[in-house]
């Protein structure tokens, strides 16, 4: 990064899957002041619903995101669950930058951490909090998107998740939404009116 350019700030929201982070990321999408565009991640796992290539995630093999891996074509990436890739690829970043805006989030906790480590000045990280355990069962049960073997297992990920909220700049507690969307949407907003400065991790 040699040139500072409108927008350019890193939004990432975290959270244990069914706590409504997607909810409030496609909230805040829609407004127009906030400048934003939708980080689109790598994964491995199939498509499911009506999701669509480019637009949900890049839908890749599992020999395509491991080529990639090798390449070092990831600012990170992580085993979200066995097998299932997931990654951040620097092209995404520098395709959103290049349009001068700023870079939204919706990925799971360790590689939220691993981009604000990474640039800790531009990165907003925030934790989404679902109101209990049992409510996040109650969300993902609803959904029904997918068998009870694989709720199971997000179910056990998101307590190991949880332990996490306190190394995020901010926490949300998603227990009424309109509040949680208007918190998010205060907290974006003062996040990107602040001016850039260089992240150390950024110096060549
Ligand atoms: P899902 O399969 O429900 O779409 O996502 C499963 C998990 O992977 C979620 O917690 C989601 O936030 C996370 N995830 C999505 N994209 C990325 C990414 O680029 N990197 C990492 N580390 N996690 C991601």
């Amino acid at each position: 990064m040699t040139k500072e350019k409108k927008g350019g700030k890193l939004i990432v929201f975290s959270a244990p899957s069914g706590s409504g982070k997607t909810t409030i990321v496609r909230h805040l999408l829609r407004n127009d002041d906030l400048n934003l565009e939708f980080s689109v991640s790598a994964t491995s796992r199939s498509p499911r619903g009506k999701e669509v290539h480019g637009k949900d995630y890049y839908f890749l093999s599992l020999h395509d995101f491991k080529h990639k891996m090798k390449n070092e074509e990831f600012l990170e990436w992580e085993e979200v669950y066995r097998d299932n890739f997931y990654g951040t690829l620097h092209s995404e970043i520098e395709r959103i930058w290049a349009m001068g805006k700023n870079v939204i989030f919706d990925i799971d906790v360790v590689g939220g951490l691993r981009i604000k480590k990474k640039y800790p000045e531009r990165t907003l990280a925030v934790f989404i909090k679902p109101p209990s355990v049992e409510e996040l069962k109650i969300r993902l049960k609803k959904r029904s998107t997918e068998s009870e073997e694989k709720i199971n297992m997000r179910i056990a990920k998101a307590s190991v998740e949880m332990a996490t909220a306190p190394r995020f700049d901010f926490i949300i507690l998603n227990d009424t939404l309109e509040h949680a969307l208007e918190e998010a949407e205060r907290l974006v907003a003062e996040h990107i009116a602040k001016p850039i400065f260089k992240d150390v991790s950024e110096e060549e």
